[in-house]
């Protein structure tokens, strides 16, 4: 079906791109931004105001990823999504939600090539055979409809909005255990998910605050009529994440209803702290409720049918595929159907953290359609079995399944391919990702020529790993986080089973690139310490990390011309990772010269390569 908006009294606009990306969340972000920095011209359209999803201020749910709060060391997610948290760190030392939002905001808003469009929802697809053509959004802000003309398009609505819209092969619910051979499904199949949940916060006061219980709000008559008994409502800044529902309900069409029995569950849970037989009581007696998310965190829903599709027992095995475009290392944590009601209804824990490893490899294969030919997706609605996207679903993967994506529509638009095109050019995609620091399990980036057989010297230590191809310490057993408890931190023999691939340098230290002839140099990809064995993320409203103390803050670049050498750079207070220093010169050799850390005495050198 296609509306027929001609006849409508309101103004449309018609945008022609090489790729438009449904849906601004984590993951949809980032593969416009990753498209447009790659050279793509993008549409972003996103139904609300702001960006992030449900890493929004609107629903306020923190990203979490393959370092598992920082209990996998060097696991994080690099890339996009570590650019926008150590922004993050620098505007926003009060872990506002709202000033995420505009770190966010800045970014997309200012990539050149990107056009974004907020209040815009999508709601419309025209089709020509196998072909998506174009997709309409309406602009309630404006009172416009977009039409949007594209080469690709990219799904990352979280709710596969194009599925029904196109005929793009999907699904909704849990396959069953035979399909894949996975333990951890059902005996059936069933239209089951995972549910949703509104997010509510509160605050300390300096005095006793009161809470007027709502007379259609649920009763708990004690604390152990909740799913966990007294333990997980011992902290109330931020409601549980096992306040949650609907996944017995149909996760699109009961989202009005189940709002409301979230709300009822809520403000009795509430009720029961502050005013009930709760053991928590009398600690709770200054708390009110801050800030009530009435836009709805949804966990599942349609998920699509790709080239491949991601199982339980892939993620087991450490996801080794030849065409890995992003890793994910959260565990398998399958939240019961019934969510905040499964121990009252089923005897069951709301959830499960079914062990995998950290990290494991997805594959590219489960980012495109297998029957509509221009149509790509990423996220939660990714191609994987319910029990694999249990794992992939958490924002820290769906950012880097967002980056690889807009990389690989990028790379399809410039060489005219379909996105199953680029499987051929596998290689090529990986470069460029690795090149813009995502993490590929098991892929080195290719240095090149030059840099590779330059002679390397420096003041002092081994500088080998600067061009060994490997950006972060690597395990040489991943597995061992599929043997340890999901969050134990890691211990002195798991930190040795890392190879560093670093050079380490104090204040004054340099490492020098001397090349045999004059050699064209057009800049220098720096990967720096960002302090990748702790978290930088922003946890939760006021609770931030320090800003990574071993990143280097002043450096210089410099040429050799003769023997002498020129700096072509002095980079003061930065506060990246990644840095790309222009040079554009013909030069015998290039030197970087460590001057000023953020306070750390001295700094892991990941990635030295002149190009
Ligand atoms: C309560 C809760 C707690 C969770 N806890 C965590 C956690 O602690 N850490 C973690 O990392 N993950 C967590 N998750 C999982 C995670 O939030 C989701 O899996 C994740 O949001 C998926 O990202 P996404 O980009 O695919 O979708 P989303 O974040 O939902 O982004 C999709 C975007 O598309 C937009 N959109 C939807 N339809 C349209 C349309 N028709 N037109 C235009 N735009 C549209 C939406 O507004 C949204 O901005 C939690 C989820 C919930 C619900």
């Amino acid at each position: 079906m296609s509306m027929n908006i001609q006849k409508s009294p309101f103004r449309t606009i018609e945008h022609r791109v090489d790729l438009c990306v449904v849906g601004g969340g984590m993951t949809g972000l980032c593969a416009a931004v990753a498209a447009a920095r790659r050279g793509a011209s993008v549409v972003l359209m996103q139904d609300r105001p702001a960006l992030g999803g449900n890493a929004s201020s609107e629903i306020g749910v923190h990203i979490i990823g393959a370092d598992r709060i920082g209990s996998v060391p060097y696991a994080r997610e690099t890339g996009i999504l570590e650019e926008l948290r150590l922004k993050n760190l620098v505007r926003n030392p009060q872990a506002n939600l709202s000033m995420w939002d505009l770190v966010v905001y800045d970014t997309v808003r200012h990539t050149p090539g990107l056009e974004l469009l907020l209040n815009c929802s999508c709601l419309d697809a025209t089709m020509d055979g196998p072909v998506l053509r174009t997709v309409t959004g309406w602009q309630l802000s404006t009172q416009t409809w977009h039409v949007v003309h594209a080469k690709i398009f990219a799904d990352c609505s979280g709710d596969a909005i194009l599925a029904p819209l196109t005929g793009a092969e999907h699904r909704m619910g849990r396959e069953a255990a035979a399909e894949y051979g996975e333990s951890f499904a059902p005996d059936a199949s069933d239209p089951r998910t995972m549910g949703m949940s509104y997010i509510f916060y509160t605050r300390e006061h300096d005095k006793p605050m009161p809470f007027v219980p709502f007379d259609w709000a649920r009763k708990f008559k004690s604390c152990d009529d909740l799913p966990w008994g007294q333990g997980d409502h011992a902290r109330w800044a931020v409601s549980p994440w096992w306040a949650e529902m609907g996944g017995e309900h149909h996760a699109i069409h009961d989202s009005e209803l189940l709002r409301d029995e979230l709300f009822k569950f809520n403000l009795g849970l509430w009720d029961h702290i502050k005013n009930g037989s709760c053991v928590h009581r009398e600690r709770a007696q200054n708390w009110a409720i801050e800030k009530v998310q009435f836009v709805p965190g949804r966990r599942e829903s349609r998920r699509y049918v790709g080239a491949h599709v991601l199982s339980q027992r892939e993620v087991e095995a450490g996801g080794l595929f030849p065409d890995v475009v992003c890793h994910g290392g959260w565990t398998l944590d399958d939240h019961h159907p019934a969510g905040a009601d499964s121990f009252s209804k089923h005897q069951q824990p709301p959830t499960i953290h079914h062990p995998a490893p950290s990290p494991y490899g997805i594959p590219y294969r489960a980012l495109y359609s297998k029957n509509i030919e221009n149509l790509m997706f990423a996220g939660r609605v990714a191609s994987c079995t319910h029990v694999a996207m249990s794992s992939t679903r958490v924002m820290g993967t769906c950012s880097v399944m967002g980056q690889a994506l807009g990389t690989a529509a990028a790379l399809a638009c410039r060489h005219g391919l379909m996105p199953h095109g680029v499987s051929d050019r596998i290689g090529e995609l990986q470069q460029q990702l690795l090149a813009d620091d995502v993490f590929l399990p098991g892929v080195m980036l290719d240095v090149g020529e030059a840099t590779r057989h330059a002679r390397l010297e420096a003041s002092q230590g081994d500088p080998e790993p600067i061009r060994d191809g490997c950006q972060r310490p690597v395990s040489s057993d991943p597995f061992v986080w599929m043997h340890k408890s999901a969050f134990s931190k890691a211990d002195e023999a798991d930190l040795a089973a890392y190879d560093q691939h670093s050079w380490s340098a104090a204040p004054g230290d340099h490492v020098a690139y001397h090349f045999d002839k004059p050699t064209r140099v057009e800049q220098v990809t720096l990967l720096l310490d960002s302090n990748l064995e702790r978290s930088v993320a922003l946890k939760a409203p006021g609770v931030q990390e320090a800003f990574p103390e071993n990143l280097p803050k002043q450096f210089r670049i410099e040429v050799r011309q003769g023997s002498a050498w020129e700096p072509v750079a002095v980079i003061t207070g930065n506060t990246q990772r990644q840095v790309r220093v222009p040079v554009n010169q013909t030069t015998n050799g290039v030197r970087f010269v460590l001057e000023e850390t953020h306070g750390g005495a001295s700094s892991q050198i990941y990635g030295i390569i002149p190009r």
